[in-house]
């Protein structure tokens, strides 16, 4: 089997609910979603999905180097997995987006060809996923309706946004706290926003709320900060923007700074190199969630969904974006069972059928 074209449909539509974290405001889902057709008539699906404010790309540099990737990988065998993301990383260096695009679909060509559906291929723990559901940065109350909102929906566990001030932040989650009661797990999510011994001292106070886990407390470049808010806060900490690659699990998990780690596709490159980070993980016994960027469109979550349902040492997942989606741009994929709990396609690979004519035009 080989490529013999990748195709690429750009696709930027508002969110229902535009989400304000600390770094900024996500408005619209912006995804380079790519189809790799084979000479055996088998379509493999993608998306790379850039974050400007977390990966620092755009949708047309994504597009751009998914257009030099094809060029490298027409006459490869696409589920060669291994060789695929070898000539990836030979042709460009980061451009994570895109890199994540071309191996999703591969693994997805990959189910297709063995007729495995790709939770299956990535482990087959489960053939579903608990996701949480995410509230944005905004007034306390207004947080807290939203929160309790969710939680009358179904969803148990609320990722909550912090990272403006101190007081705010504690206004925020004692609001949501009171408005979702005791039963209902509370994450939180600084996104970088706070200095070490500040984040002790904040996460000390909002600890009294019983919190599950605080992600991203410091810089993401700011590793010893990290590794001294894990040793001192009395909440466990999770790594996201400070956890790329499998080289960057490495250190944080072999140095102790951190408790757990928040993969997501487009931070790593796709599947080949989240799955090397969970089992990096595994080994120094830190459990993973697996994310995703506010602007997916559902095709990534798909695949996301598949590593998180298949692997063991996924125990939590934060993949909420597409429910912020008035229509997703594809048939099939995961069903959606009791509010939060995403079921994977018994189909083959992804099990998408087909992009939507409106992404074709
Ligand atoms: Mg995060």
């Amino acid at each position: 089997m080989k490529i013999v074209d990748i195709r690429t449909h750009k696709l930027e539509v508002p969110l229902a609910h535009p989400l304000r974290i600390s770094l900024g405001i996500v408005t619209h889902a912006i995804s380079c979603l790519v189809e790799v057709v084979t000479d055996e008539g088998i379509i493999g699906y993608g998306e790379g999905s850039p974050g400007p404010l977390i990966t620092g790309e755009n949708l047309a540099g994504t597009v751009a180097t998914v257009a030099a990737l094809r060029e490298k990988l027409i006459g490869q065998d696409p589920r060669d997995i291994e060789a695929v993301n070898a000539i990836a990383s030979r042709t460009v260096a980061y451009a994570m987006t895109a890199k994540a695009a071309v191996d999703i679909a591969c693994h997805d060509i990959l189910g297709k060809s063995t007729g495995l559906p790709l939770y299956k291929i990535m482990g087959g723990m489960s053939g579903e996923i608990e996701t949480d559901m995410t509230v944005g940065i905004d007034e306390p109350e207004k947080m807290a309706a939203l929160a309790k909102k969710h939680v009358e929906d179904g969803f148990d566990t609320i990722k909550t946004k912090v990272g403006t001030s101190f007081s705010d932040d504690i206004a925020r989650v004692k609001a949501i706290r009171e408005a979702v009661g005791d039963a209902v797990k509370i994450r939180l999510d600084a996104n970088q926003a706070w200095h070490a011994k500040e984040a002790v001292n904040l996460i000390e106070r909002l600890a009294d709320y019983d919190i599950e886990l605080v992600e991203q407390p410091v810089q993401r470049y700011d590793f010893d900060g990290l590794k001294y808010v894990t040793s001192h806060s009395p909440v466990p900490i999770m790594a996201d923007e400070a956890c790329w690659d499998s080289k960057d699990a490495l250190r944080l998990v072999s140095e102790h700074a951190v408790d757990y780690i928040n993969i997501k596709l487009m931070k790593c490159g796709g599947l080949y190199e989240a799955r090397k980070i969970v089992q990096i993980a595994e080994a120094g016994g830190v459990e993973c969630m697996l994310g995703c960027m506010a602007e997916e469109s559902g095709i990534a979550i798909n695949a996301a969904a598949a590593l998180g349902a298949g692997m063991k040492n996924i125990t939590r997942a934060d993949l909420d974006a597409s429910f912020s989606l008035s229509e997703l741009p594809f048939e099939g994929g995961f069903t959606v069972k009791d509010t939060r709990h995403l079921v994977l396609s018994s189909e083959p690979g992804l099990g998408i059928k087909g992009l939507k004519p409106w992404v074709m035009a």
